[in-house]
């Protein structure tokens, strides 16, 4: 598809549209809201700028490639004076006292965010069911889930409510519901883009990164979100990728034998992903069966960690600085049934697991067992980009489940992560697009490679 913001410029640049109808007519949609993708509406500051971007235009002022461009943010982003809910009833009431650097960066560049997104409550989950707004429905199939956690985002993006989202990925929760919803879903390089003022959930592996319905839509928002942030101690300073996609040398591409070969894979997605490999073969790339980590002990470090990041994370929430308090009869009790009504079983069954492994007795066992775990895993990511310049794997194993159905087996709903956690604890810049199986492609890089996976994408986008 092509650029939306390009397309969206020119409309107003040109006086073809007005940004104050662009701004209320997708208001409208999210209204409507018929898919539980909206948490709360940003309409009378929404409306205000789009009237100055009017304004702009009629004096005859230049704008910004961004300036007037609607967009939408995952209600885990801080966003000064709006409510910032986690989807969770112990921030339902929560207004942000400042804004995420990503989030003002887009409005610095003169983006207009419209709504706060609904997504799985805290980051936790694989198809934002787990969430107090109700279960996101799937932008293509309403019976099924939208993906998680950033699935109000993706299917904002789909529904084309908004142009583009800024979604988070701790360990796939941007590229999966892209997969899901058939649109570019990008988790950059770890520390690309600043995470103050992203609710942590791992901060070890917990990335802003852009949805969006093209490529080049994907590569604008990017770069503007991008940049080394005195805030964020593990951001970086990147270069901007440029415009020019051509590639590049990229030569050989990898895969995981055993992600295809697994039992967990459909069949259907198995033999459409070797049928583009044959395709990327018939261009004169080589191909290079990768060995890799088994999909079950990817997912157990990666569940280990991250439950106890967040544990740790979600710790401040006891209702006397953030959260809606409950009085108990002493204070000990207060935290108790303060957490226990207000966070999900999902958040609360992360909270008891991620303080197990943690604890006195465990942690040695459990814990630094999977820090060196990752370690392992990150050395033969090193070892493999030697070898090859991108990995091409399927985004999930399957095709979306039903709604309600992961609820009823956590299990298997973290098994459906088995292909995207890995490159999170890589730190590895991800990105889904919407070709080649049901569930997309996710093209990966080494560290910092960031270009080379957009200009991997769109040698793809022309050949397939
Ligand atoms: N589904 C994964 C989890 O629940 C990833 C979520 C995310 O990236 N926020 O942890």
């Amino acid at each position: 598809m092509e650029s939306q913001i390009h397309k969206i410029h020119q409309q107003l640049v040109n006086k073809e549209i007005s940004c104050m109808s662009l701004v209320q007519e997708k208001l409208n949609l999210l209204k409507q809201n018929t898919h539980n993708s909206v948490n709360s509406l940003l309409e009378d500051s929404a409306l205000a700028s789009a009237k100055k971007v009017d304004t702009k235009i009629e004096n005859g002022q230049e704008i910004g490639l961004l300036e007037g461009i609607p967009f939408g943010i995952k209600d885990v982003y801080m966003l000064q004076g709006t409510y910032t809910t986690a989807s969770s009833d112990l921030l339902k009431k929560y207004k942000a006292a400042y804004t995420a650097t990503a989030i003002q960066k887009l409005l610095d560049a003169g983006a207009i965010p419209l709504v706060k997104e609904n997504c799985d409550s805290f980051g936790h989950g694989s198809s934002s069911e787990n969430t107090i707004f109700g279960a996101v429905k799937n932008a293509v199939n309403p019976d099924l889930v939208a993906g998680g956690s950033s699935g109000g985002s993706a299917v904002n993006v789909a529904k084309d409510n908004t142009v583009f989202s800024i979604g988070g990925d701790t360990g796939g929760s941007i590229r999966q519901p892209a997969g899901y919803n058939k649109i570019y879903g990008f988790k950059p390089t770890y520390g690309r883009i600043s995470r103050y003022g992203l609710m942590a959930y791992a901060s070890s592996t917990d990335c802003v990164g852009p949805i969006a319905k093209s490529l080049e839509d994907v590569r604008i928002v990017l770069n503007v979100m991008s940049g080394k942030d005195p805030r964020d101690q593990t951001s970086y300073v990147s270069e901007a990728v440029s415009a020019d996609l051509k590639s590049s040398g990229i030569k050989t591409v990898g895969y995981y034998k055993n992600f295809i070969e697994s039992d967990a894979i459909s069949t259907k997605i198995k033999a459409d992903f070797l049928a583009t490999l044959e395709k990327i073969k018939a261009k004169g790339i080589a191909v290079k069966a990768l060995d890799f980590f088994d999909a079950d002990i990817l997912v157990s470090t990666y569940y280990t960690l991250a439950m106890a990041e967040t544990a740790s994370n979600l710790s401040r929430l006891d209702g006397t600085n953030y959260g809606a308090r409950i009085e108990g009869v002493n204070l000990k009790d207060t935290y108790s049934i303060t957490r226990s009504e207000n966070f999900s079983e999902e958040t609360k069954r992360r909270v008891v697991g991620g303080n197990q492994v943690l604890s006195q007795g465990f942690s040695d066992e459990i814990y630094l067992k999977a820090q060196n775990l990752r370690n392992q895993i990150s050395a033969r990511f090193t070892e493999d980009f030697k070898d090859v310049d991108i990995v091409l794997s399927p985004v999930t194993p399957a095709i979306p489940p039903k709604i309600g159905e992961s609820l009823q087996d956590p299990l298997a709903m973290y098994l459906s992560d088995a292909y995207t956690v890995g490159f999170s604890l890589g730190g590895l810049p991800a990105l889904t697009i919407p070709k080649g199986t049901s569930t997309g492609l996710q093209i990966t890089a080494d560290k910092k490679k960031d270009a080379e996976v957009l200009q991997f994408a769109n040698f793809l986008n022309e050949i397939l």
